[in-house]
């Protein structure tokens, strides 16, 4: 099939707009009349800058970051950013115990002193926040337990204890058991294999009338970009590429600059190894990345300049940026939710109906008695009709349609209108 035959659902990475793409195809070749492409530019060149800073100007637009937070585009993706989250707030505990214990003074603390009273700190009361709604947060908590330890590691809420073992659903928050000072609590908005996304920023996690709240880290891979978020809720966001901004291979980071120099400079190698606690490799450590402008080491700039050409587009589609998009999402997920639903006894969503994600629609075909014949039959005529990547993960089984911002409206209404004829078929 030709590429205008079919639309695709999977999951990431994910479908990327026709039109940027083969403006992409000749950048590859010849990028501003350079004569080069853009693939072959220096990291280190004006132009390899540009696009960085234009990718960064835009998302800022777009999302409405605020001026105290640092946008940095690393390597390593979602999965470097479970290692790199716990790291580096960790890090940013342990420097504010040191300024607590130490009146202030940055660096290790010289007075021996200080040093055990620290360390004490961090034996008793270093705790790493985690709630687990489904196998990513899951696979971040475990990468936190596996660096520092499950006696740093607090699992504020697994959905699985109160859904008979499995995943599906959001703990109610008067069960969650927060640490009274985390170095951050963890939460991943929407879980892509289950299909389960946070209906709205979770209330126990906002400021308190103080202004004061927990440093919170959200993993938004999925989601970003599909809807309106208050980015000062969080301290840290991040997200990779692959579904709703470009190709695999960039991770972007969203950081209030306040976790980076110089009010809290990560402590030192030689202090972390006297405490007992591990230290970032450098690629991982944020205020690296960001003095560097993203540039530390040889970034894919091809790979920023697809995210800045997609930013670029959803800014002129949609006037009032991330609402309009988060409009088309809405619509696009409720089109598809309304078919399924019209036929309880053919299908039946996977997670419960509060927490159901607008981006990773997950469903069993339950028509007649053989259920992943059923499904085989779905997903087979689907592929004849042009509806691809319908496949749900191997871990969940069933189909799951994934709504990123690439999927166009007739896409949706396409697999809604299949959905309905396979039913009464
Ligand atoms: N977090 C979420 C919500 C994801 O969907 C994924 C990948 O699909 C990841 C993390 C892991 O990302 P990566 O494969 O880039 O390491």
């Amino acid at each position: 099939p030709s590429r205008s035959d079919i639309t695709y659902f999977g999951a990431g990475p994910a479908l990327l707009p026709t039109d940027v793409l083969e403006e992409a195809a000749k950048a590859l070749l010849n990028y501003h009349d350079t004569g080069l492409g853009i693939a072959e530019h220096s990291h280190r060149s004006q132009l390899a800058a540009d696009v960085i800073n234009q990718a960064k100007a835009d998302l800022a637009s777009c999302l409405d970051i605020p001026d105290d937070y640092e946008i940095l585009f690393m390597h390593g993706g979602g999965t470097g950013q479970f290692s790199a989250t716990a790291y580096n707030l960790v890090g940013a505990w342990v420097t504010r115990k040191q300024q607590e214990i130490s009146g202030g003074i940055q660096g290790d603390p010289t007075d021996p002193k200080a040093t055990q009273q620290l360390k004490e700190a961090v034996d008793n009361n270093l705790k790493i926040d985690y709630l687990i709604t489904g196998g990513w947060s899951q696979k971040a908590a475990a990468e936190g337990e596996r660096l520092f330890g499950s006696e740093h590691v607090n699992i504020a809420a697994d959905s699985r204890e109160t859904n008979g073992g499995k995943f599906g659903t959001i703990p109610d928050e008067s069960t969650w058991k927060l640490s009274k000072d985390a170095a951050l609590v963890y939460f991943c908005s929407n879980e892509t294999v289950d299909g389960v996304e946070f209906p709205a920023f979770p209330k126990s996690l906002l400021p308190g009338p103080d202004g004061k709240g927990p440093i919170v880290v959200a993993d938004m891979s999925s989601n970003i970009l599909t809807q309106k978020i208050s980015v000062e809720n969080f301290s840290a966001i991040f997200f990779g590429a692959q579904k709703n901004l470009g190709p695999a291979g960039i991770t972007v980071v969203v950081i209030k600059r306040s976790f980076l120099p110089p009010i809290t400079s990560q402590p030192s190698a030689r202090l972390m190894r006297q405490l007992g606690l591990p230290i970032p490799p450098i690629i991982f450590q944020y205020e690296t990345i960001a003095k560097n402008n993203s540039l530390y080491n040889t970034l894919s700039i091809f790979d920023v300049y697809i995210i800045g050409q997609v930013l670029a587009k959803l800014l002129r589609t949609y006037p009032d940026k991330v609402e309009g998009q988060q409009a088309m999402s809405d619509k696009k997920a409720r089109l598809v939710y309304d078919a399924i639903d019209a036929f309880p006894e053919i299908y039946k969503v996977i997670p419960s109906k509060a927490v159901r994600s607008r981006v990773n629609i997950c469903f069993r075909v339950t028509k007649g008695d053989d259920i992943e014949a059923a499904e085989r039959a779905f997903l087979e005529e689907g592929i004849a009709q042009g509806l691809t990547g319908l496949k749900g993960h191997r871990s969940l089984g069933g189909i799951r349609a994934s709504n990123y911002n690439s999927v166009p409206l007739e896409g949706a209404e396409k697999l809604a209108k299949f959905i309905r004829a396979f039913a009464t078929s």
